[in-house]
C-alpha cells in the first residue's frame, strides 16, 4: 500500500493562533491541493491526522468540525484530489488522551484502520509534535516550512536528519521523483 499521512493547519490550509473555526476560516495553502492530487493520480492514499484541540476549549463544536471538513473534501475534489480519512483528536492538552500528537494514539489508529505497519510511510507535518508522532511508530517525518515550519526548524536545531520542504507541494515533488524509490 502506498501511503501518506499529513498534517492539516499549517500543511493543506492556512494555519491561525486564533483556530480555524469555520468553513470560511479554512483556507488552502497555495499548492496543496495539487499536491494532493498528484499523490493520489500516482496511487498514494492521503490520510489525515490532526489535533484538534478548539473542539475541548470549546472554540467550536464536532458538528462544525464536520463542516469545515466537508469544505476541505469539496475544494479537493473540485481539483481532482482526494483524502482517504481523516483522524482527529478533539482533546485538549490537559486529557491526558492517547491521540494528542506528540503522542502517536492517532497513528496507531490509522495503521488499525488500514491494517498496515507505518515503517517508513511519509508523515508530513509542520509542528515538531507532528515529527515526534511520526518517528514514534516508525514513520518517516517530513518538515515543511509553511504553517509553524519554520519556528519548528529553529527547534530542531544542527544535525536533525530530518528532510525538510519549502511546502507539500515541493515535498511531494521530491516522494514522487522515481530517483527517490530506490531503497
Ligand atoms: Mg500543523
Ligand atoms: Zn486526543
Amino acid at each position: 500500500m502506498r501511503l501518506v499521512i499529513v498534517d492539516r493547519d499549517g500543511v493543506i490550509n492556512e494555519d491561525s493562533d486564533a483556530y480555524i473555526k469555520s468553513p470560511a476560516e479554512w483556507v488552502p495553502i497555495p499548492g496543496s491541493v495539487e499536491a494532493i492530487a498528484r499523490l493520489n493520480r500516482a496511487g498514494y492514499q492521503v490520510i489525515v491526522a490532526t489535533n484538534q484541540s478548539g473542539v475541548a476549549r470549546g472554540l467550536f463544536d464536532f458538528d462544525t468540525l464536520t463542516r469545515i471538513h466537508e469544505k476541505m473534501h469539496r475544494v479537493l475534489a473540485e481539483a481532482g484530489a482526494r483524502v482517504d480519512a481523516i483522524f482527529f483528536c478533539p482533546h485538549g492538552p490537559d486529557d491526558h488522551c492517547d491521540c494528542r500528537k506528540p503522542r502517536p494514539g492517532l497513528l496507531h489508529d490509522i495503521a488499525a484502520r488500514l491494517k498496515t505497519d507505518l515503517t517508513g510511510v511519509p508523515a508530513i507535518g509542520d509542528s515538531l509534535r507532528d515529527l515526534q508522532a511520526a518517528s514514534a511508530v516508525g514513520a518517516r517525518p517530513i518538515l515543511v516550512l509553511t504553517g509553524k515550519g519554520r519556528k519548528t526548524l529553529d527547534q530542531l536545531g544542527a544535525s536533525h536528519g530530518i528532510d525538510v520542504w519549502p511546502d507539500l507541494g515541493r515535498a511531494v515533488d521530491a516522494l514522487l521523483q522515481p530517483a527517490g524509490d530506490g531503497d
